[in-house]
């Protein structure tokens, strides 16, 4: 029975564990978390991430490695041996990683960004703040995520504080995009080079962290183009798996926020509402499988569950609604499940979400 080995034993791991299932396989996590919610799947190896002992285990009991996480530490899995597989691949990895290398490669491959400039000091951010204009938004290069190492700067007297605030070094600037919305683009490459697309998917955050997303974003004039993004991504990466890319819509301009190399929240609403779920699909490419249909099973709707669980669950009691727990200790901003809708058209899924919203207070 084929094995596959998850770094990672989050409610990521736990979705491709589900989707696994089906397909027959074994999974083995690495995680030193007390009771992951993947460990309803499968065995957890429990090792700090970039134990050597605890990688080279997991690549001793399985067949193929991912991971569901994208700060994965590049140098540890290097010392995974050469006839372990592990994909997606690291070049994915160390762009994902570094917000200044990927957007040098979104440059390069001709992917428009918002204006940018690198950080090692308050001097250079008040020169950017002279080229760019204000308002930027200042970030961490590496390690952030959910709006996390991260700072509008709005005036030029905010300049030294928020560089200090953010470490004074190893940093990028942005110009703030007024957009008008965000979506994602989420596709997967198998190893022989197939790729499918997602529709796209529209996104609102809240406090930087990923509220509702809405599928199909009925974009029609940028869908081609942000495909073409996402088909040229995991090309020049030779990359195996599924990859999210986030962008910001401006009238009819698509600029690049940021790639995630592994299956992403804003896909989560493919379990249901789509014909196959990114999860499995991811599990599809690293097993060179041919990839599933992506098409829609209806218009989908997904609700981030975030901090607590409603106390009434009977609100989900509804043919509409697909409700995940994943087994997390409720803890103020973390996410501890999602609900997803899928509904004939738009109109009855914007119904459902603007009636659950309200009763789930946000
Ligand atoms: P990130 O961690 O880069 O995905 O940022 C989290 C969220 O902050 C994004 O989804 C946007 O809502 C917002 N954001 C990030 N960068 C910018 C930007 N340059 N301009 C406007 N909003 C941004």
């Amino acid at each position: 029975m084929t094995k596959v080995g998850v770094i990672g034993a989050g409610q990521l791991g736990q979705m491709l564990g589900y989707a696994g299932q089906r397909l027959g396989l074994d999974f083995v996590f690495l995680d030193p978390a007390d009771r992951p919610p993947a460990a309803s799947v499968g065995p957890v190896l429990k090792f700090a991430f970039d134990s050597t002992e605890g990688l080279r285990r997991l690549a001793a009991e399985t067949d193929v490695i991912t991971y569901e996480f994208e700060n994965v530490p590049v140098d540890a899995l290097a010392t995974i041996a050469p006839g372990n597989p592990v994909y997606p691949p690291a070049a994915a990895l160390q762009h994902a990683q570094d917000r200044l290398a990927e957007k040098t490669l979104f440059g390069a491959l001709g992917i428009p960004v918002p204006g940018y400039r690198a950080i090692d000091s308050a001097g250079d951010l008040h020169r950017a703040a002279g080229e760019l204009g204000l308002p930027v938004v200042l970030k961490t290069r590496r390690l952030g995520y959910d709006g996390k190492g991260q700072v509008v700067v709005r005036t030029a007297d905010e300049i030294d504080g928020a560089v200090e605030q953010l470490g004074g070094k190893n940093l990028i600037a942005e110009q703030w995009v007024p957009f008008d919305r965000e979506i994602s683009a989420i596709g997967a490459r198998n190893v022989r080079g197939d790729i499918v697309t997602y529709p796209l998917t529209e996104n609102q955050h809240r406090d930087g962290i990923l509220s509702v997303s809405r599928a199909p974003a009925r974009a029609a004039s940028l869908e081609a183009r942000a495909r073409d993004f996402l088909t040229s991504l995991l090309r020049h990466l030779d990359y195996v798996g599924v990859l999210a890319l986030e962008l910001f819509v401006v009238g009819d301009d698509l600029l690049a926020n940021e790639f995630a190399p592994r299956v992403h929240n804003s896909g989560h609403w493919t379990i249901e509402g789509a014909q196959t779920s990114q999860f499995e699909n991811h599990l599809r490419s690293i097993l060179d499988m041919p990839l599933g249909d992506t098409g829609m099973r209806g218009s989908a709707g997904m609700i981030n569950l975030i901090g607590a669980m409603p106390a009434a669950r009977n609100i989900f009691d509804d043919r509409l609604w697909h409700l995940h727990e994943y087994g997390k200790d409720p803890r103020p901003g973390r996410k501890i499940g999602h609900a997803t809708v899928v509904a004939a058209d738009d109109a009855v899924r914007d119904k459902a979400l603007k009636s659950m919203a309200e009763k789930l207070n946000i």
